[in-house]
Formats: structure tokens, C-alpha cells, sequence
């Protein structure tokens, strides 16, 4: 293992963020869970890796065209430090570096991972209403939160795949109901429509979006004109509106390894 690095990035404020090592870890198991997802069972020391909450993203290194390493961002889908284990889906879909490794990863293969993962979801704690909307690429991460919400939540996810092939279950104590709609059109297009066609209830309700970049601006600005919210780390059910927003572009369309920082504030 390396020392840990430094670095004054976008959110590094200048003052330079702690980047934990990466580990380098060997693949021990590899199965396609639908045509366009791939299940990737690794193992190495994880001991004091951490990921905070379901749903937290790491940044994988994979050999790159040149014969360099390229980071990409993946879900955390499992892991077990005592074990030494992490799982990873990687979706089918794109035409990059990290889709074709998955594409062709064998036990025995080895990657890198970053130090820790972030970005998880942690809904607040009297939060009775959670909906779920997202792309084939952000499965991992919505099947992670539906595992983790408690029994009582009215939890609710519209998932676009490019094929209904593709639909896997998605089940957790909350007994999520799940809308599946297959790429039309252009990708995310039916979540577009999905979410512009929903009533909310009056209760408090979390939504958490994760698709392409330009579509989660378009879901988000409408539901910021429905008085929605965005979240803040800080926010209490009395300062939160009725409805409290997550969103996170996933990809971009025509863009390599699109920022994992993008929540649509910029629009
Ligand atoms: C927080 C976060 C968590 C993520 N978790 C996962 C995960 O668990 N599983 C997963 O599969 N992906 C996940 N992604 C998405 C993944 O990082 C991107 O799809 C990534 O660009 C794939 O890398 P690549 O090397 O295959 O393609 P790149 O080299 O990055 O891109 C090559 C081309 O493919 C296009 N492309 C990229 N992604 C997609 C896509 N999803 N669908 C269609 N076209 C695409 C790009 O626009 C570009 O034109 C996550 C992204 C973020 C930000």
C-alpha cells in the first residue's frame, strides 16, 4: 500500500483533501446477473476501508486504451472488511474502458479501488416516504438502498433499463414497489415522463435521482417547481419542504468518465 496523497481538487477548497490508498484487489467471482450487468466478487485487505451508507460510489482503475490505468466511478454493492470481499455491478451499456473490462473480467483478473467510498443515501430518520429513480447504471446503487430501507417506509422506484430483459428483483424490508420502463427514444426518457405524470403525497417524501446529466437536470428542475428541495447534510424535517431532493448524474451522454460531483446545481 502507498501513503496517502493529497490533492486541492474542486472540492478540495485548496486546503487539500486526504486521499486514503488504493487497494489492489483480486477477482474471485464474476457472474452476469441480466444480459447487461455484470456481478464482479473481489477480494484483497479491506481492513478500515470504509463506505458511507448505501449506495457510496469508489473509484474503480482499470487498464486504459493506452496500457495506463483509468479511474471510473462504481457503486459499492457489498462489502465485507472482515472477509476481505467487495462486489461491484458493472452495467453493459457504454463503450469505455471500465464497461469492457467487466465485459471480459475472469477470477484471477485484479483491479484497483479507491481508499474509501462516499455519497452514500441517509435518509433522515422520520422519513416515511422514499422515491427511487434512476438507470440501468445506477441498479447497483438503488438496490443497495431498497435493501437498507426499514419495514414501515413507503418506498417506491422507477428504473429505466434498455431492455426489460434487464429487470432483476429488487426487494428489501420496505417491500419497495418497482416500475420498470425500457429505453425508448433517448435514454432516461421514460423517467423523464414517469416522474412528470406523479402525484406526491403530502407527507414528507425523499427522492433520489441517478441517470444521465442532462436528464436528471430535466427531472430535477421539475420537480424543484413542484416546491421541492434539495437536501442538505444539515436539513431537519422542520426546515425540509415536502419534498427533500438527491440528485446525481450517473453519465453523460458523449462524455468519458463524467464527474461523480454532479448534482445539477449548476442549472
Ligand atoms: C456515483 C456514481 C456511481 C456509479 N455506479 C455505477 C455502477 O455501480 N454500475 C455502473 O454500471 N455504472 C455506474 N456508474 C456509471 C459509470 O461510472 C459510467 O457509466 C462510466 O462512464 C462507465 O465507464 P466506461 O469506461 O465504461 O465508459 P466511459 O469511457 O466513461 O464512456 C464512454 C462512452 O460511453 C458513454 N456512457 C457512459 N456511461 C454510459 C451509460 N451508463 N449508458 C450509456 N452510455 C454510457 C459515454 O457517454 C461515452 O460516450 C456510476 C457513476 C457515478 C457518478
Amino acid at each position: 500500500m502507498t501513503t496517502p496523497q493529497t490533492s486541492a481538487g474542486p472540492r478540495g477548497g485548496g486546503r487539500g483533501r486526504q486521499r486514503l490508498p488504493r487497494r489492489r484487489l483480486t477477482v474471485a467471482e464474476v457472474t452476469r446477473v441480466t444480459p447487461r450487468l455484470v456481478r464482479v466478487r473481489a477480494e484483497g485487505d479491506l481492513a478500515g476501508w470504509t463506505a458511507d451508507g448505501p449506495g457510496a460510489h469508489l473509484k474503480v482503475f482499470v487498464p486504459g486504451a493506452d496500457g495506463g490505468n483509468v479511474m471510473r466511478s462504481y457503486t459499492v454493492r457489498r462489502y465485507d472488511p472482515e472477509q476481505g470481499e467487495i462486489v461491484l455491478e458493472f452495467g453493459i451499456h457504454a463503450d469505455g474502458p471500465a464497461t469492457r473490462w467487466a465485459s471480459a473480467a475472469a477470477p484471477g483478473d485484479t483491479l484497483e479501488i479507491s481508499g474509501q467510498a462516499r455519497g452514500g443515501f441517509l435518509p433522515r430518520d422520520d422519513t416515511r416516504n422514499i422515491l427511487l429513480v434512476g438507470d440501468h447504471c445506477a441498479l447497483p446503487a438503488m438496490s443497495s438502498i431498497l435493501e437498507s430501507l426499514p419495514a414501515g417506509t413507503r418506498a417506491e422506484a422507477i428504473v429505466e433499463v434498455v431492455d426489460l430483459d434487464d429487470r432483476l428483483s429488487l426487494s428489501g424490508p420496505a417491500e419497495p414497489v418497482v416500475t420498470w420502463t425500457a429505453e425508448s427514444g433517448r435514454p432516461g426518457g421514460q423517467l423523464v415522463a414517469a416522474v412528470r405524470d406523479m402525484r406526491f403525497p403530502e407527507e414528507p417524501t425523499e427522492i433520489w435521482v441517478g441517470c444521465e446529466a442532462g436528464v436528471m437536470r430535466e427531472i430535477r428542475r421539475h420537480l424543484l417547481a413542484q416546491g421541492a428541495r434539495r437536501a442538505t447534510r444539515t436539513a431537519t424535517a422542520l426546515d425540509a419542504g415536502p419534498l427533500t431532493l438527491h440528485t446525481r448524474a450517473y453519465w453523460k451522454l458523449n462524455t468519458a468518465n463524467h464527474s461523480d460531483h454532479d448534482t445539477g446545481e449548476d442549472d
